[in-house]
């Protein structure tokens, strides 16, 4: 029996799976998926916003505002990259150089600080790529780049070395409450839990609706993107967003954590909240905008193309709250742009609503907040004699294009929330990330999970349940 069972291991779940973990309660985290961020959480563009974006009086900018400034002690401690390159919205001409002062006006009311309008010339003197017939930008010191899913792992990793429990393949068919105590079916297994959290993303509707009377539905919308190799990585310094349109942000162009640059997202609503293909269309549309922005960018360095899906409530903004008629059922979805930006701080809104509403909430005395991970390659040369001494396969380069080990893969598929597959390895040390996209690493990644699992290797598979990569031997 726990006290409280979070639904979805996203940014969101995984947040407050952490911040939960500091209170004396037993927390089980239940994720449909085979493994963590397999969500909306793992395709996105890893933006921590300023947040002038959000209108004023809503959620999603209280928790854009309270949220950025957090990142820089929980990246600190969960060892996750996050830099703060600041962002600009560029004006193309005078109607949009009315709107950077909308913008501004709205940061200001949202309390955001270290926002600028700058001239074209000191744009120009900032992004020396951006195109010429720029006409001025508003520039916010306080945006960053993050790895959303090392960071969605490493909130699991936290919470999990803080006693809480996860199961992962367990998608939540049906709950049910019987004096108090909620009954949670899934495969094979029912768990039982005092209170319920419901982060699940792109089906937090039907989630609620297992329990309680509909409040709002998800309308799925999906992003697609350029990703482009590191060669492409340095020609912008900051994230560049166009001034913003109907469907949201518009096509940004921004460096990666890791030194790539993607291009995009498109815009548009779709039915199938698991229709993640890209289309020549979008992906076009993508295309234009950021090369409006830089003219330069050569998208022929595109190594990957990916989309992801935002969950968007009909509500207009994040759905925190009790479900009306289901105490202790607590939803916490419409979680859309910036809700990767505000996830720590909707976890931390989270627990008071839960202490609110009668949790007893007494603080561990032994919580750790640390995650520690290397990347052999990136380590001091005594740090990397010591691990080496320790294990000579950190001596055995396996992925050539981002420099990852033997030993790195071995710690990925054995660390507290382990890789079970070729993408989760490759979320958690990189290999496969890199210009050949995994055609040379893959065979034997596959292969040292295997050995490592002890499974045959035709069971590893790529990323989803029957992502199968091997069927039968041909020779
Ligand atoms: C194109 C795009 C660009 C974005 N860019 C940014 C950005 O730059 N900055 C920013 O701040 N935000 C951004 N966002 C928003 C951000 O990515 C999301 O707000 C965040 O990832 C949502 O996390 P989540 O945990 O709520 O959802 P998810 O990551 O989707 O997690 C929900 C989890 O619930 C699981 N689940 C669902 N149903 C069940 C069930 N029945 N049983 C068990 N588990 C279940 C799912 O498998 C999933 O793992 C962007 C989103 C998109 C799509």
């Amino acid at each position: 029996m726990y006290d409280v069972a979070i639904i979805g291991a996203g940014v969101t779940g995984a947040s407050i799976a952490r911040e939960l973990s500091r209170y004396n309660l037993k927390v089980i985290i239940l994720e449909r998926e085979n493994d963590v961020s397999c969500g909306t959480s793992k395709a996105n563009s890893a933006i921590i916003h300023a947040g002038y974006d959000a209108k004023e009086n809503t959620l999603m900018a209280r928790f854009n505002l309270e949220g950025n400034p957090m990142f820089d002690n929980i990246c600190n401690e969960l060892d996750v990259p996050f830099k703060r390159t600041g962002s600009l919205v560029i004006a193309f001409d005078e109607e949009q150089l009315s709107h950077l002062q909308i913008l501004y006006q709205r940061g200001l009311n949202n309390n955001i600080k270290g926002m600028k309008i700058i001239s074209e010339d000191e744009l120009k003197a900032k992004e020396p790529a951006i195109n010429r017939n720029v006409k001025g930008a508003l520039f916010a010191s306080t945006a960053g780049i993050i790895d959303p899913m090392l960071l969605t792992i490493s909130l699991m990793e936290s919470a999990v070395i803080n006693g809480a429990d996860y199961l992962l393949n367990f998608e939540v068919q049906s709950i049910e409450k019987q004096e108090n105590i909620f009954r949670i079916t899934g495969p094979g297994k029912i768990i039982e839990a005092s209170w319920i959290i419901n982060a699940a993303g792109v089906y937090a509707d039907k989630v609620h609706n297992m329990i309680s009377k509909p409040e709002f539905k998800i309308l799925p919308r999906r992003g697609q993107y350029f990703l482009l190799d590191k060669t492409e990585g340095k020609i912008v310094n900051s994230v560049l967003f166009p001034c913003p349109g109907k469907m949201g942000k518009g096509t940004l162009v921004t460096p990666t954590v890791h030194g790539n640059l993607i291009l995009g997202p498109s815009s548009d609503n779709l039915e199938d909240p698991e229709d993640l293909a890209t289309t020549e269309k979008m992906l076009n549309l993508a295309r234009s905008g950021a090369i409006k922005l830089v003219p330069s960018i050569n998208t022929g360095r595109s190594i990957r193309n990916f989309a992801g899906m935002r969950a968007v409530s009909d509500t207009g903004d994040f759905f925190i709250k009790e479900a009306d008629d289901t105490p202790r059922f607590i939803d916490v979805s419409g979680i859309k742009s910036p809700g990767l930006t505000a996830a720590p701080a909707i976890a931390v809104y989270v627990i008071e609503l839960l202490k609110d509403k009668g949790l007893n909430l007494k603080k561990r005395t032994n919580f750790n907040p640390f995650v520690k991970r290397n990347i052999f390659m990136e380590l001091p040369s005594a740090e990397q004699k010591h691990l080496l001494k320790r294990n000579p396969l950190y001596g055995r380069i396996i992925c050539r294009c981002e420099n990852i080990t033997e030993g790195d893969i071995l710690d990925s598929i054995h660390r507290p929330v382990g890789a079970k597959t070729l993408d989760g390895v490759k979320r958690r040390c990189r290999p496969g990330m890199g210009r050949c996209q995994g055609g040379f690493c893959s065979p034997l990644v596959q292969e040292i999970l295997a050995r490592e699992l002890n499974v045959p290797v035709k069971d590893i598979v790529l990323e989803k349940k029957h992502s199968y990569i091997l069927t039968n031997k041909t020779k």
